[in-house]
This record gives structure tokens, C-alpha cells and sequence, in this order.
């Protein structure tokens, strides 16, 4: 196939843009970028009119937990939410059916917004792969493992021996890297994290944990080894470049050498963050310190979205304002979080992220006919400031087509929306007594 009639933001290291750009691809492959003139080298390929749409390298929603969108707007306002409310409401009412309905609908919800890969954790996580093959994703998918009687575990720790199942289930897919994911330090004891650890250099597998997110957090470790989070974690040999960490809102200097030296990546996920008033990562110094740095929207019950643009404005707007600098993070360094920060943090940098020739098809194609997109001086800036994700209007993964003119062709979100209506009562029964 081949797209015509767009401005490519390539996203490569050089950020070229190519103007009536012209982006041609075999299979999932790309194989050529260029002008218009290129057209005339392949003319028995099927051809994408752009319409002067701004064509960019798929979003990579660097940490959610899609399956939550089951209890999206609930609870929202509520004080300690994780250990009161939303732990007691999982481990009542999460089962199979609620993670397949629930990531079914959240991965629509990304597909539509232009995110073509995402890094999950939830439990019974072979539900959340089933989704993302059925709808056509990519998924960096882990199994959560914590030290008490979970959804999916009869027993603490009984995530483990899942992840061991459920990698080999789907080590060899072409969309699906399954992964292993304590849920957070304070979550597993120590000899569990090492355990989890030496399962992901086993198996080959990334490993996704929740870090320095909490204020009990910090000071429990604090407490017991006179440490931070992140120097614990290092202290017992489980950071290493296969580590991806979410939210590393509470690092000092010390951590941020820790996290550079041992290529720890890293998610930011400013929405959640912000909404749960757990602070702000000093995410600013890490892009400049050069860290592996994505961005990601957390599960849809702490940020409610799971899409980037949504992200991206917070992003650039909440540093600029905790800086108080307006000149920085400009919105070519937002995006290249969003796009190929996010693939570095996922060591997948040399497949994914950019638009460049040999990198998968993953393309996302914006719109530029909706009265918010005109008129366009910078290209970035419309994406990161005045974008929607509405503004999407074709997304391609692995080479194929998954949203046309804003339509989804893969799954029909409508008839899952009438599935979470049957489920209603149940959670508000259960939800009415915490
Ligand atoms: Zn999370």
C-alpha cells in the first residue's frame, strides 16, 4: 500500500518532515519515504489519498491497565482510593468476562484515538492478548503479581506461575511481547521481586512495575533500609534495560544516575498523576539526562482517557506551569515522547516509533478538515495543542488497516457499550458498600 497527500512528521532522529510526503509500505513493512514524485515507482500499489492530513508513527500508550474501563467514572473523588476502594472492588467483582468486555472496549477506545501499541498489566491478562489480536494492536502485555488473593490467584503470588503460562502462550506472536509485572515494590516481598525478575531473563521478557508513585511507598523504605524506592530496588539487582517502570514520580537525582545507568524505562503518566494528586515526575530532567521516556494515560478508573493527545497537552502545559517556564518541552520533544520515546522505553525503538524505511507499518493518519485544525503554522504544536483525538481519521498496525475514515473496522464498540449496562447494578451493589 501506499499513502499520498500527507505531511509525514517522520519522527526519525533528525525530526524530518516531508511535505505532500508519500510513505509506501509491503506487507507490514515500510519500504520507501519520500515526495510525490516516488508515486511513479510503484504503480500497482493500492493507493491511500491523505487528503493533506499530518501522517504520523502510531501512538505507544506506555502504561494502562485497559481492562478498568469496566468501572470508568466511579469512584472518582474519593480519599485512598487504591488500598480502600479500588483493591476490595477488584477482588470482588474482576473475573474473565469483565477483563475480556473491559479491554475489549478500552483497546477500541485506543485504536480510534491512534495508539497502536500499549503496555498493559491487569489480571487474567490472556483475556486482555485475546483483545488485542481480535481488534489488531500491538500489546507489551503482563500478568500483575502481588502478595495477596487477587482475582485470578487463589494464593499470594500465585501471578507467577500464570506469567510462566501465559508467556509461553504467546512468546512467538507478531503483535502480542507478553511480559511480567509486579504490581509495585511495597506489593511483593523482596525475595518475590527477585523471583519475578529472574522469571522476565528467563523467559526474555520485559518486566512493568508501578514505582515511586506513593507517599507510604517512599517512606517505607525509607523507614526500613534508609532508602528510596528506586536505590531498593537496585540495592536487590532488579533494574535492569528490560525494566519498565510506571509513574517514578518520587526520584531524587541519585535515582534518575540509577535509572540512566541501569536503562530502566520509563513511563510518565502526568493525567493520573495529576488527577490522584500523587505529585509531579521531574520528567523535564529526565528527557534531558536522555532517560528511556514514554508517555502513558495509567488505567481508565485513575486517568479516565486512553488517549495520547489528551496526554500530550498535559504533558507540555503542567511542566511548563510546575517550571514556571513557558519555553519548555516544545512540541516536537511531547510527541517524540509520545511516539518513539515510548518504543526506546519499550526497547522496541528499532521496530517501532518512527517513519522510517524497514520500521513497521504502524501509521496514524490525523485529519487536518475539522475546524480545530486550522490554520497550521507547526505541525507539532496543532498535534499537541489544539489536536483531538476525534482528529483521527486512519490507523494502520502491523501493515493493516484497522481504522478507516474514523471508523473502527475490527470490533463494533456499540454492542459492548449495551454489555457494560447489564453489568451496572452488580458494581454499583458492591461499590455502594466501600
Ligand atoms: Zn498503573
Amino acid at each position: 500500500m501506499l499513502i499520498k497527500n500527507v505531511t509525514v512528521l517522520t519522527m526519525n532522529s533528525n525530526k524530518d518532515i516531508i511535505e505532500n510526503g508519500v510513505v509506501v509500505f509491503d506487507d507490514d513493512i515500510i519500504i520507501d519515504i519520500g515526495e510525490e514524485s516516488i508515486i511513479k515507482n510503484y504503480p500497482n500499489h493500492e493507493v491511500i489519498d491523505g487528503k493533506e492530513g499530518i501522517l504520523i508513527p502510531g501512538f505507544i500508550n506506555a502504561h494502562t491497565h485497559c481492562s478498568m474501563i469496566a468501572f470508568r467514572s466511579l469512584g472518582d473523588d474519593v480519599p485512598n482510593r487504591l488500598k480502600r476502594y479500588l483493591f476490595p472492588l477488584e477482588k470482588m467483582l474482576v473475573d474473565k468476562e469483565i477483563v475480556a468486555l473491559g479491554s475489549k472496549y478500552g483497546i477500541c477506545e485506543m485504536a480510534l484515538a491512534g495508539v497502536t501499541t500499549f503496555a498493559d498489566m491487569y489480571y487474567f491478562e490472556d483475556e486482555v492478548a485475546k483483545s488485542t489480536k481480535e481488534i489488531g494492536l500491538r500489546g507489551i502485555l503482563g500478568e500483575t503479581i502481588v502478595d495477596f488473593i487477587a482475582p485470578d490467584a487463589k494464593k499470594p503470588y500465585e501471578g507467577l506461575e500464570y506469567c510462566n503460562w501465559f508467556i509461553d502462550k504467546w512468546k512467538d506472536d507478531n503483535l502480542i511481547i507478553p511480559a511480567v509485572a509486579p504490581h509495585a515494590p511495597y506489593s511483593s516481598d523482596t525475595l518475590h521481586l527477585q523471583k519475578a525478575f529472574y522469571l522476565a531473563e528467563e523467559k526474555d521478557v520485559p518486566i512493568i512495575m508501578h514505582i515511586a508513585e506513593m507517599d507510604y511507598e517512599s517512606e517505607k523504605y525509607m523507614n526500613e533500609y534508609n532508602l528510596t524506592p528506586v536505590q531498593y530496588l537496585d540495592s536487590i539487582g532488579v533494574l535492569n534495560s528490560r525494566m519498565l517502570g510506571a509513574h517514578l514520580i518520587k526520584v531524587n537525582d541519585e535515582d534518575l544516575e540509577i535509572l540512566k545507568k541501569r536503562e530502566v524505562g520509563i513511563s510518565h503518566n502526568i493525567g493520573a498523576n495529576a488527577k490522584g494528586a500523587h505529585g509531579v515526575a521531574p520528567a523535564y530532567k529526565m528527557y534531558n539526562m536522555g532517560l528511556k521516556l514514554g508517555l502513558g494515560t495509567d488505567g481508565p478508573m485513575s486517568g479516565n482517557t486512553l488517549d495520547m493527545f489528551t496526554q500530550m497537552g498535559l504533558v507540555a502545559k503542567i511542566h511548563k506551569l510546575v517550571n514556571n517556564d513557558r519555553t519548555i518541552f516544545s512540541a516536537d520533544q511531547i510527541l517524540e515522547m509520545a511516539t518513539i520515546g515510548g518504543a526506546r522505553a519499550l526497547n522496541l525503538d528499532k521496530k517501532i516509533g518512527s517513519i522510517e524505511i524497514g520500521k513497521k507499518a504502524d501509521l496514524v493518519l490525523v485529519e487536518t478538515e475539522s475546524i480545530n485544525m486550522q490554520p497550521i503554522y507547526d505541525y507539532y504544536s496543532v498535534l499537541v495543542y489544539s489536536a483531538n483525538s476525534s482528529n483521527v481519521s486512519t490507523v494502520i498496525v502491523d501493515g493493516k488497516i484497522i481504522v478507516k475514515d474514523k471508523a473502527l473496522l475490527t470490533q463494533d464498540y456499540r454492542s459492548l457499550s449495551n454489555e457494560f449496562k447489564k453489568i451496572k447494578d452488580r458494581v454499583m451493589t458492591i461499590a455502594n458498600t466501600l
